[in-house]
C-alpha cells in the first residue's frame, strides 16, 4: 500500500504523515517513511539546491524534482514495496503537477511523461490532500529562506487549485482533507481510510 500526504505548505502534512506512521508500527504493522525530495543522498542535495538555490530556472527545477524522485523510487521505495510495506511519502508526484504544472505553467504532459520516467510507472494508492488557501496557511511560520514559500499569493493559489483539479481527476485516489479540524480528528479520519485500503 502506497499512501501520500500533499498540500500547501504549513498545512499539517507531516505532522500528519508522522501520527500516522507511529500509529501503524504501534499496531505492528511493517511502514517505511520518505519523504520527497528527500531522504537519498541524491534527493537531500538536490533538495537543498531546489529550496535555498539562486537563479534556478524553471527547466533546472523540474529535472532536480523528477531525479529526487527517481532516486527515491529506486533506492528506497521500490525494495519497500518488494518488503510489503506500507509507504507513507510526504509529497510525491501530484507535487510536480501542482508546483511545476500549475504553479509554473510548465506543460501537464511533458510533466507527465518525464514523472512516469522517474517514477518507473508508479502511483499512490491512496492520497490524502491538504486543503488549504495561502491566507489560512500564512498564519502557520513559514521558511524565509525557502524560495518557494515566498512565492506571490497568485502562485499558492493556482497551486491549490492544480491540487483540486488533480483530485478532481481521481476522485478514489484522493482523500481531501480540511487542514482546520482538530489534529485527533484528522489523524481518526485518515487511520480509518488506511485501515480500510489495507483490507
Ligand atoms: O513540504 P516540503 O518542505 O517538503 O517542500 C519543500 C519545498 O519545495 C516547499 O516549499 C514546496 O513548496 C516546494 N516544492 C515545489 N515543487 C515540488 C515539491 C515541493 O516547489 N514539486
Ligand atoms: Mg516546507
Amino acid at each position: 500500500l502506497f499512501i501520500t500526504f500533499e498540500g500547501i505548505e504549513k498545512c499539517g502534512k507531516t505532522t500528519q504523515s508522522r501520527l500516522l506512521y507511529e500509529k501503524l508500527l504501534s499496531l505492528g504493522e511493517e511502514v517505511a517513511y520518505f519523504k520527497d525530495p528527500g531522504v537519498t543522498k541524491v534527493g537531500e542535495n538536490f533538495r537543498d539546491i531546489l529550496l535555498y538555490g539562486k537563479n534556478i530556472s524553471v527547466e533546472t527545477e523540474v529535472l532536480l524534482f523528477a531525479a529526487c524522485r527517481a532516486q527515491l523510487v529506486n533506492e528506497c521505495i521500490i525494495p519497500a514495496l518488494k518488503e510489503d510495506k506500507i509507504i507513507i511519502c510526504d509529497r510525491f508526484s501530484d507535487s510536480t503537477f501542482a508546483y511545476q504544472g500549475y504553479g509554473r505553467n510548465v506543460n501537464l504532459s511533458f510533466l507527465e511523461n518525464l514523472d512516469k520516467y522517474a517514477t518507473k510507472g508508479l502511483k499512490p494508492d491512496v492520497t490524502f490532500l491538504f486543503d488549504f488557501s495561502f491566507f489560512e496557511a500564512k498564519e502557520r511560520v513559514l521558511d524565509s529562506k525557502d524560495r518557494m514559500e515566498t512565492e506571490s499569493v497568485d502562485f499558492h493559489n493556482r497551486v491549490r487549485i492544480g491540487y483540486l483539479m488533480l483530485a478532481s481527476m481521481e476522485p478514489d485516489r484522493f482523500c481531501i482533507l480540511h487542514p482546520k479540524l482538530s489534529k485527533e480528528k484528522l489523524h481518526e479520519i485518515i487511520l480509518k481510510k488506511v485501515l480500510e485500503r489495507k483490507t
